[in-house]
């Protein structure tokens, strides 16, 4: 996969000093390469009775959504506080520097479907644990948690040892 790593482009100090930023603009805008991109999840995927996909605010919609239409089932967002409409329910994390908070709504998701949790990027893991909490807690079973980009080097597959994890790419180092 390292044609489409070199298309993943890395913005060092942003947001802040230190964070190689590791930027999925460059990929989603070359055709090829964000084709390419969904397929190898759709073709991950499509046999294993997946019902639903729950994407990430906000970069995790963008594959979450493309990933569900190729495989001609529904989306469900996970969203940053006080922007879903309907009830919702939420779960509070802890970021490196501080907390932060997902939310769902509680009638997004059938009772006992499987849920394929989808973001851009896994760091620390914190922020995919805390949605695979609540989309468990709205009765989801979490069939994996899949992304374009894995930095290894943080561990996040320790924070996600009750779930499996794919990526399509590593960056390591960082
Ligand atoms: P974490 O909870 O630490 O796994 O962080 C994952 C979330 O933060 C994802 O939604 C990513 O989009 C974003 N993120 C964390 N680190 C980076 C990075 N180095 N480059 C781009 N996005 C990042």
């Amino acid at each position: 996969m390292e044609h489409l790593k070199a298309k993943i482009r890395t913005i060092p100090d942003f947001p802040k000093p230190g964070i190689m930023f590791r930027d999925i603009t460059t990929l989603l805008k070359d055709g090829e390469g964000l084709r390419e991109s969904i397929d190898v999840l759709a073709k991950r995927y499509q046999d294993q009775q997946v019902d639903l996909i729950a994407g990430i605010e906000s970069r995790g919609f963008i594959v979450g959504a493309a990933l569900a239409t190729q495989m001609g089932i529904g989306f469900v967002p996970v969203r940053k506080p006080n922007r879903l409409p309907g009830e919702t329910i939420g779960i509070d994390y802890e970021l490196e520097y501080g907390n932060d908070r997902l939310e769902i709504h509680v009638d997004a998701i059938p009772q006992g479907s499987r849920v394929l949790m989808v973001d851009d990027l896994i760091a620390t893991g914190g922020t995919m644990n805390a949605a695979c909490h609540l989309v468990e807690n709205v009765g989801g079973e979490v069939v994996e948690c899949a992304f374009i980009i894995e930095l290894p080097d943080l561990g996040g597959r320790k924070v996600l040892s009750n779930y499996p994890v794919f990526s399509i790419v590593e960056f390591e180092g960082d």
